[in-house]
C-alpha cells in the first residue's frame, strides 16, 4: 500500500483544480458551459519565437545547459533588467528556471527554516502558501481589502512583520486581483522594510507587461535601491509573450542567493530546457511591440467585463490596473435565494450556483484568501465574455 509523505499533508487540493474538474464534467454532459478561469493569455506564440526555437533544434542545441542557465538567456535578461528598470544584474546574479514556478520553489527551498515566517498579502496566487508551506515555511496572510486597492497598507505591514518574519512577498500586478503597485504605493512599504534589516523582499513581476491606461510599473529593486541588496525580482515569458508551455521564468538578486537556489535546481530539474532558452532569448531581445498590442486587446476585455459586472445588482468590480484578471466583490448578493430556495451564503455558495445553474465557471476569492468576491479570468475572446456576462445577468437576476 502506498504511503505518502507527511508533508505532502501541508498541501491542499486546489479549488481552482476541483472547479476546473466540475466544469469539465458538465461540458461532458454536453452543457455550454464557459470557462473564465484560465491563468494563461489565449494568444498563441509569436512567430518570431516559435522560429528561434526551430532554428536552435536544427542547430543542436538539444543538450543540457549550464545549470542556472545559456549566457546568452542570461544575458538578455540582464540587458532586459537594464531596459526595464536601470537594474543591473551581472551574471552570477541570475538564475533561469523552469518557469517562475520553479524560482518560487528554489527561493523558498533554499532560505526557509521550519517556522520561518513569510508575509503573503492576501488576496494571492495559490501557489505560494503551497510552496512555503512544502518548504517548511508559514505564510502569515494579511487581507487587502478592495477599499485599499487589494494593496497592503504600510500600517498592515508594519503589524504583520515579526522577529521570524524572513521575506514578504509582492505580487504586482496581482493574480487574482489585477491591482498593482506603484512606486508611490511602494515607497512607504520599502521605507519600513529598510529598518528591518533581516527582512528580504521578493517581488513576482509576472504580469509587468500586462498593465493598462499608462499605469507606471514599477519593482521594489528599483524603487529603493538602497533594498536590492535583499530584493529578488522574479519574472518570466509564460504571460508577458503568451508563452507558458515553455516553462522558462527568470530572477535577478544576490548572488549568495541566487547561488543557493542553484543548488535546489541543480538536484531537481539541473536546468530549464535548452530549446525553450532559445525561444525566451528570442522573446527578450526582438521587438517588444506585440507586448503593446496585446496590452490593448487585454485593456479592451478589461473594460467590458468590469463595466458588465458593475451593471449587476449585488456586484461590484473596481477597475484593475493589470494582469487579465477581475476580482469582484459578490458581498452584496449573498443571503438572496435562487429559484429552488437556496440562500447564498459564501462566495464558494454564489459561484456554485454561476456554475450549476447559468454554466459559468469562476473562482471564488476563498481560493485565493479573501472573501466574499470571485475572480474572472477574461483571457478568452469578447464573444465569449459577452455571452458569459449575459448568464452572470440571469443569473443575479434570478436571485430573491
Ligand atoms: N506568479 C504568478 C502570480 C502567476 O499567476 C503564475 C502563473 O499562473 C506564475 C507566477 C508562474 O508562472 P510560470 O511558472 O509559468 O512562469
Amino acid at each position: 500500500e502506498f504511503r505518502k509523505a507527511s508533508r505532502i499533508d501541508a498541501i491542499e487540493v486546489s479549488e481552482i483544480l476541483q472547479i476546473g474538474a466540475r466544469a469539465a464534467e458538465l461540458k461532458q454532459q454536453g452543457r455550454p458551459v464557459i470557462i473564465l478561469g484560465a491563468g494563461e493569455p489565449d494568444f498563441d506564440t509569436p512567430d518570431a519565437i516559435k522560429q528561434a526555437a526551430v532554428d536552435a533544434i536544427w542547430a543542436g542545441e538539444t543538450k543540457y545547459t549550464a545549470l542556472g542557465g545559456t549566457t546568452a538567456l542570461k544575458q538578455a535578461i540582464s540587458a532586459k533588467f537594464n531596459r526595464d528598470h536601470g537594474l543591473d544584474y551581472g551574471l552570477d546574479e541570475i538564475i533561469v528556471s523552469t518557469g517562475a514556478k520553479q524560482v518560487l520553489y528554489n527561493a523558498f527551498m533554499a532560505s526557509l527554516e521550519p517556522g520561518d515566517e513569510v508575509i503573503v498579502p492576501a488576496p494571492y496566487w495559490t501557489s505560494y502558501v503551497d510552496i512555503i508551506a512544502l518548504a517548511g515555511g508559514k505564510p502569515v496572510l494579511v487581507p487587502c481589502e478592495a477599499e485599499t486597492g487589494f494593496r497592503m497598507t504600510p500600517a498592515q505591514l508594519q503589524q504583520a512583520l515579526t522577529p521570524r518574519t524572513r521575506w514578504v512577498l509582492f505580487n504586482s500586478p496581482s493574480n487574482p486581483s489585477g491591482a498593482a503597485y506603484g512606486a508611490k504605493n511602494y515607497a512607504p512599504l520599502l521605507q519600513i522594510l529598510l529598518q528591518h534589516p533581516d527582512v528580504w523582499i521578493m517581488a513576482d513581476d509576472m504580469y509587468e507587461h500586462i498593465t493598462y491606461e499608462g499605469f507606471d510599473f514599477a519593482t521594489p529593486a528599483a524603487v529603493e535601491p538602497r533594498l536590492k541588496s535583499r530584493c529578488l525580482t522574479i519574472n518570466g515569458v509564460s504571460k508577458a509573450y503568451a508563452m507558458t508551455g515553455w516553462r522558462i521564468g527568470y530572477a535577478g538578486g544576490p548572488a549568495a542567493l541566487i547561488s543557493a537556489m542553484a543548488v535546489i535546481q541543480g538536484q531537481s530539474t539541473s536546468c530549464a530546457s535548452s530549446v525553450s532558452q532559445a525561444a525566451a532569448v528570442a522573446a527578450l531581445n526582438g521587438s517588444q511591440q506585440i507586448l503593446s498590442e496585446r496590452r490593448s486587446s487585454f485593456q479592451a476585455r478589461r473594460d467590458l467585463v468590469v463595466d458588465g459586472l458593475n451593471a449587476l445588482d449585488g456586484i461590484s468590480c473596481p477597475r484593475p490596473e493589470g494582469a487579465f484578471y477581475t476580482f469582484a466583490s459578490c458581498a452584496g448578493v449573498l443571503g438572496r435565494r435562487t429559484l429552488g430556495g437556496e440562500i447564498l451564503e459564501t462566495d464558494a455558495d454564489f459561484c456554485a450556483y454561476v456554475l450549476e445553474q447559468h454554466d459559468v465557471a469562476m473562482v471564488p476569492g476563498r481560493a485565493f484568501g479573501l472573501s466574499p468576491y470571485f475572480r474572472i479570468s477574461y483571457a478568452t475572446s469578447t464573444a465569449e465574455l459577452r455571452e458569459a456576462l449575459a448568464r452572470l445577468a440571469r443569473a443575479v437576476d434570478q436571485l430573491r
